[in-house]
């Protein structure tokens, strides 16, 4: 199963990591090597640091972070439910979690030179389960902090379960994708107007 990016943030492109078209479950990250491909794919980790980490945990540690890291997603998933439809209600619980896990935040710091200037470059550094699950809290903790919970949106496709931060100007994204979900919603719509006509 190639991996969905159409969330416009990491951490929707994380929960679209399990989803359901059309009523069949997809994983995306059923165990550790299918771990390593989305890491990759979505730039978590380049090829070098996945090849360093799968060598470090071997096998069976690749697969036991693969589960911690679905178990992550699936707590992510239900807070983020409740905190897109009331963003003001005490979180105090959820919060504790999420610090715990930034906890084992492993981050380097590089000032480089491009051309605007002097740039601050942030690198997380992987080499361990609860090294990822920092890296994906620290995503978490970047939506809570910095996006506008309104705009985390879940599809409005017949059936889709697919997650979207709405970064389009006007705040009136509604689908996944226009070629996926919104042309079937257009042509539904169409074949409705024929109906009634
Ligand atoms: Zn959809």
């Amino acid at each position: 199963m190639q991996p969905l990016f159409i969330g416009s943030h990491l951490a929707a492109d994380f929960l679209n990591t399990a989803f359901e078209p059309y009523g069949e479950h997809v994983e995306v990250i059923g165990d550790g090597k299918a771990l390593l491909e989305w890491v990759q794919a979505a730039s978590v980790m380049d090829a070098e640091q996945s090849a360093r980490f799968a060598r470090k945990l071997g096998v069976k540690g690749l697969d036991a972070a693969a589960a911690e890291v679905r178990k992550l997603r699936e707590w992510a998933r239900a807070w983020l439910s409740r905190w897109r439809t009331a963003p003001g209600r005490d979180y105090s619980a959820e919060l504790r979690h999420l610090n715990e896990l930034l906890e084992g935040l492993n981050v380097r710091h590089e000032v480089t030179r491009t051309k605007e200037g002097l740039e601050r470059l942030t690198h997380f550094e992987i080499e361990s389960a609860d090294e990822m699950l920092a890296v994906l809290a620290s995503a978490i903790g970047d939506l809570v902090t910095e996006e506008d919970p309104g705009l985390l949106k879940s599809c409005s496709g017949d059936g889709c379960t697919l997650w979207f931060l709405d970064r389009t100007k006007a705040h009136r994204r509604m689908f996944c994708s226009a070629a996926g979900c919104g042309n079937r919603a257009k042509v539904a719509a169409f074949r409705e107007r024929q109906r009634d006509q």
